[in-house]
């Protein structure tokens, strides 16, 4: 089949996937005003595969000839991991803030369970997860991933008889000679309805008592039994905002899925009641996973940047000192976020023959990012004025009984018109939509899944240097 093209990846969505929305069932995805806007976004991957200055990154080419996705090539050294965050980058500049998300997670998912099936020690599932690779390598498949379960009690573990019932955490109540059968439900799972195939694995670790939701399988998503219940989101500009040809509106949407004895065949199951390596294989998905957020969020901390930048010179204010004081904050919280989502690459590890983001930078980078968002929001927010919430609309702009008091109370400096900015307010509104805000927090985990895995991968490190300091305080022991 090869890479595909945008419009073949619109045209494989018509294949009968039950999804709602809003209470309705939605027939054809490609046909619903929200979900365009969201297919739309993704199919920006493909579109940029087949341009000419995306291709060297887009694209590798293996010794057989055939043209691969990047995201679906095994890294083995910091190179292939650098040109692998570039293009998250170029994805999300070329989005205007939102990255396709196409292929990405799907790597990310992809390489764990690779390595966690070098780890099992069993040929089959070694096999399986190798021709589960080059079957996307040849499909060129959107995916997206769902690991994160609905939980019930989350201090309870996913087996335990206090969970109102046994299905908050995916399961498998069957197999046979065939396959596996599994029920439950994963939340929030980002693009799902409007991809391709869905990756499944484990939210967390398992004890053995928990071997019946250590599963993890890939299936397309019109399988039998799978619904999906997306929340609503953009459909475009609206009547009132400004319209922007060139950068029309993306945006993504999450599903709820349900697996309602959902059957998978066995050559795509990944993993099944081998508790230990669910470990292995959550931890291995979130050292790609939060490297890959870290890498589509430097375009947006770099608009957050250029946004109060150029309101705070639209509004006359650039040379205040508190100001230079605020953009140095931002400044700094870009740079440090490029800083480390690069180093990771560069330091990385290798785990079952593929180079992997370092751990604890990356799990640094996204706790940065996710830690420090909401002070940045509140600098744009500050240099923006309180028109950033009380702005007249497109419409008011465009009647002629109102339209030049507006541009002459609302412009800014001289030389800033108002339409300069009542833009660039809508844009701040766009691109720190309060969505943006809890995705910040709680996508790719929340804060304390990043410092518990920084803590766990620092530890060796700690008694290193509890020696160092006892040999310099001249401590025996
Ligand atoms: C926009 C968006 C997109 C997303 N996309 C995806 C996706 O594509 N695929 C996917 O799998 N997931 C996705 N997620 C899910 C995301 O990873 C989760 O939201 C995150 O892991 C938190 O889980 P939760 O929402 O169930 O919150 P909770 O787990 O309920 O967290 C709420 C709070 O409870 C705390 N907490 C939870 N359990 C415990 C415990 N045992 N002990 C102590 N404290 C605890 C947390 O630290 C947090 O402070 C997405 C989330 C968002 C917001």
């Amino acid at each position: 089949m090869g890479l595909m093209t945008a419009q073949e990846y619109r045209e494989s969505l018509k294949d009968g996937r039950i999804v709602y929305m809003g209470g309705e069932k939605i027939e054809d995805v490609n046909r619903h005003p929200m979900l365009k806007v969201c297919i739309e976004t993704a199919a920006l991957d493909y579109e940029m595969t087949h341009m000419p200055e995306y291709r060297d990154l887009a694209v590798v080419t293996l010794d057989s000839g055939e043209a691969i996705s990047r995201y679906y090539h095994q890294p083995v050294n910091g190179d292939d991991l650098l040109k692998r965050h570039e293009l998250m980058v170029e994805a999300t500049r070329f989005g205007g803030g939102a990255i396709p998300f196409t292929h990405d997670i799907a790597s990310d998912t992809l390489n764990a369970i690779n390595i966690t099936a070098s780890l099992m020690g069993k040929p089959e599932y070694a096999e399986r997860a190798e021709n589960y690779r080059r079957h996307l390598q040849k499909t060129d498949f959107s995916v997206a991933v769902a690991v994160t379960d609905v939980k019930g009690d989350r201090t309870l573990r996913p087996s335990s008889p206090k969970q109102a019932h046994p299905d908050y955490y995916v399961r498998v109540v069957d197999k046979n000679k065939d396959g596996i059968i599994v029920r439950g439900a994963k939340a929030h799972i980002t693009a799902a309805a409007y991809f391709n195939e869905i990756i499944v694995i484990p939210s967390r670790n398992m004890n053995e008592e928990d071997a019946d939701y250590a599963v993890a399988f890939a299936i397309p998503v019109n399988t039998k039994n799978l619904t999906q219940v997306c929340h609503p989101t953009k459909t475009g500009f609206g009547p009132y905002d400004f319209p922007v040809d060139e950068r029309p509106v993306r945006w993504h949407t999450d599903s709820l899925i349900i697996f309602d004895d959902v059957f998978v065949p066995w050559e795509r199951v990944f993993l099944c009641g081998q508790w230990q390596f669910a470990m292995p294989l959550v931890y291995n998905f979130a050292y790609f996973h939060r490297h890959t957020a870290a890498s589509y969020r430097v375009p947006i901390s770099e608009m957050m940047l250029g946004m109060a930048w150029a309101m705070a010179e639209y509004n006359g204010i650039d040379r205040v000192s508190h100001v230079r004081e605020k953009i140095t904050d931002l400044v700094i919280y870009l740079n440090m976020l490029k800083s480390l989502s690069r180093a990771a690459c560069v330091d990385y590890v290798t785990h079952g023959g593929f180079a992997t983001p370092n751990p604890v930078i990356t799990n640094m980078a996204k706790y940065h990012f996710a830690s420090n968002y909401h002070d940045c929001v509140k600098i744009v927010q500050d240099m923006a004025g309180g028109l950033l919430s009380t702005a007249p609309t497109f419409k008011d702009f465009q009647n002629p009984e109102i339209s030049e008091h507006i541009k002459k109370y609302l412009g800014g400096k001289a030389g800033i018109t108002a339409e300069m900015r009542l833009r660039m307010l809508q844009l701040i509104r766009r691109i720190l939509d309060p969505e943006i805000e809890v995705l910040a927090v709680h996508g790719e985990g929340s804060f304390e899944a990043q410092r518990m895995t920084i803590f766990a991968e620092a530890y060796p490190e700690l008694d290193t240097y509890k020696k160092y300091v006892e040999r310099e305080a001249g401590i025996k022991r």
